[in-house]
């Protein structure tokens, strides 16, 4: 049998193996950043696995992190001539012309391609690329967010506003609410598909009104987003970006 649960807000599936001749200790074996093996005595239930990933939520979040930093499949993004990024779920070719600009930038003015302008010939201009393309991925988040967080709440009914939000980098997960009903939202969902970038923020709109994942905020998230199940999953699949540098 298998579970998806959330580790800090990021899907992660635990593929269980009822073991006959384990007697009591649950053996865990992390085998991607979103996926880990539980081999546990035959009887234990569905029920008891959940809930000792949830009292061990910070430990398992912090291995996995760990595995997502050290997984040879998704190496940094090399910041050069013809590289790819992802943007909205496409890839754009970084192009890069030395064209003796005052004034270093970024423009996507043709489709399929993120154009850099630089001063002269550097010796190393991969700092400075990837300096301009990441301010220019925070501008086009903040116009992704104003945009999706205005459409969603204008159709979700238990939030009137839209509420306070803040763009930035982060590491372990694509967005967060806190106490206060203020959202944190990763820049790196510049990257994703919009399906996916309204699926993390009804995650965390549901979240003003329910701070936890029971019962009560999945029937919230099934009312509005019957799909969302199947969003989790294809999310997964971009785990990997949130390792960028
Ligand atoms: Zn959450």
């Amino acid at each position: 049998m298998q579970f998806v649960q959330d580790i800090r807000d990021r899907p992660v599936t635990f593929e269980v193996q009822l073991m006959k001749r384990r007697k009591s200790r649950i053996g865990i074996n992390f085998e991607a950043f979103d996926r880990v093996r539980l081999e546990a005595p035959a009887r234990t239930t569905l029920e008891e696995l959940q809930a000792m990933v949830s009292a061990h939520e910070r430990w398992f979040s912090y291995r996995l992190q760990r595995v997502a930093e050290e997984s040879p499949t998704f190496l940094p993004p090399a910041y050069q001539h013809g590289e790819l990024v992802l943007h909205h779920g496409e890839p754009l070719q970084l192009r890069v012309c030395f064209d003796g600009t005052a004034r270093p930038r970024a423009e996507a003015h043709e489709p399929g391609a993120l154009r850099l302008y630089l001063p002269g010939e550097l010796h190393n201009p991969e700092p400075l690329i990837r300096r301009l393309v990441r301010s220019w991925q925070s501008r086009e988040a903040k116009v992704l967010f104003e945009h999706t967080l205005e459409r969603l709440c204008g159709e979700i009914d238990w939030v009137p506003t839209v509420p306070q939000w803040r763009v930035q980098f982060m590491r372990s997960q694509w967005g967060s609410c806190n106490q206060s009903g203020h959202l944190a939202l990763n820049t790196h969902m510049v990257k994703l598909p919009q399906p996916l970038v309204d699926y993390v923020l009804v995650h965390e709109l549901c979240h003003l009104k329910h701070m936890n994942h029971g019962k009560r905020f999945q029937g919230l998230m099934d009312k509005h987003q019957p799909d969302w199940r199947d969003r989790q999953t294809e999310l997964n699949r971009y785990g990997g970006l949130l390792a960028e540098l």
